[in-house]
């Protein structure tokens, strides 16, 4: 099976697990006890938030553990419940849904251009006394696009609104710097680069009410027993993750070279100067998305046809219509690359793709 599915979850990193293996005993106790099992968990669990802390240059004491993205930006929106928002029409469901379901006087959706990038402008001229929240994505996590958080962080650096970036999708593959971005919270994922899914991050500066209550953990931010081995692999995964970005280009640069010398229809949705190295969102006019997904199955090639939040995923990306229309979504497809990936994978996903598109010439 060739895996190009990394921006849904990436594949573990199999030696961080056998550290966590041949270190078991370390990980045993409740980092809140005491006694010497206590003080192993707890050990490690600085060492992670220190790495992390400092891979984002923020405090120690800003990063909360959480259970994933979905977490974090659930704790974020809770926080201005009743106020004025303004958001893009194409962030994670965890920042849509969220927002569906909680109470907000206003929400202002900035929609995006054709490259999947919203306007700076349109956040800002939406702006006015009332607005207490502005919280856009680093980068997509259906096309790659990145968006403008250095722009839009510039312009609210002085103003008493709070700045929030969903930068899921952005870890590992671009320097995250809290102080350069301007934001006041920033959430991240584990499982998006090969740390073990159920743990995330939620940076940020200064008071904010929990999502979860319970014990003392965090700072009393956030209850429930803390998943030290969560912290370990995803502090261990940044590191390497960063290491790899030469490798995904050029998985990505082989990729669309094999697509300029294959002959068949397709378009790329959005803009590839201007989206991340590890996803490519592609329009097959001649396939649908349902079709392609259990052929590319079929033929042992993991892809997906966007967020994988969508319940079976065979739903039509909601950023590709917002992008372009229904119909380009039905016909659109996400591979997503990652570390394991070799230009030998990408060649047999192309004779795949290539025999589909012979047989429907000829159907
Ligand atoms: N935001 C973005 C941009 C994502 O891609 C994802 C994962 N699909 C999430 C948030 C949610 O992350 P988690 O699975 O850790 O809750």
């Amino acid at each position: 099976m060739i895996y190009f599915d990394y921006a849904a979850t990436s594949l573990k990193r199999k030696e961080i697990f056998e550290e966590v293996i041949e270190n078991f005993e370390k990980f045993n106790g409740n980092p809140n006890s005491l006694h010497s099992y206590g003080r192993d968990s707890r050990k490690i669990m600085d060492e992670s938030r220190r790495i992390i802390s400092k891979k984002l240059n923020a405090n120690f004491n800003e990063i909360y553990f959480t259970s994933g993205a979905s977490e974090s930006n659930n704790t974020v929106l809770r926080n201005f419940e009743n106020t004025k928002i303004i958001t893009t029409s194409i962030e994670h469901d965890s920042i849509l849904n969220s927002i569906k379901n909680m109470n907000f006087k206003d929400v202002i959706y900035v929609n995006p251009n054709k490259d999947g990038i919203i306007d700076s402008c349109d956040v800002i001229k939406n702006i006015d006394e009332n607005t207490k929240l502005v919280c856009v994505m680093f980068v997509n996590n259906e096309t790659g696009a990145i968006e403008p958080v250095y722009e839009i962080g510039d312009y609210l650096k002085d103003k008493k609104i709070h700045f929030h970036i969903d930068a899921t999708q952005a870890l590992g593959h671009f320097d995250i710097d809290v102080k350069k971005l301007h934001c006041d919270s920033l959430s991240l994922s584990g499982h998006k680069i090969g740390g073990i899914n159920g743990f995330g991050i939620l940076y940020w500066k200064g008071k904010f009410s929990n999502l979860i209550y319970g014990g003392e953990q965090e700072r009393e931010k956030r209850g429930g027993t803390s998943f030290v081995i969560g912290s370990f692999t995803m502090a261990k995964a940044i590191e390497k993750a960063e290491k790899e970005r030469e490798h995904i280009k050029k998985i990505k640069n082989y990729f669309l070279k094999k697509l300029n010398e294959n002959k068949f229809d397709y378009q790329i949705n959005g803009n590839t100067e201007k989206s991340s190295d590890h996803i490519l969102n592609l329009y097959l006019p001649w396939v649908s998305t349902e079709f392609l997904l259990t052929y590319m199955d079929l033929n042992s090639i993991a892809v997906s046809a966007g967020s994988a939040c969508s319940a079976g995923s065979l739903n039509p990306s909601k950023v590709i219509e917002k992008m372009y229309n229904e119909e380009r979504a039905k016909h659109s497809v996400r591979f997503s690359f990652g570390f394991k990936n070799t230009t030998d994978d990408v060649d047999e996903a192309f004779d795949v793709l290539k025999k589909l598109f012979e047989k429907r010439k000829n159907d």
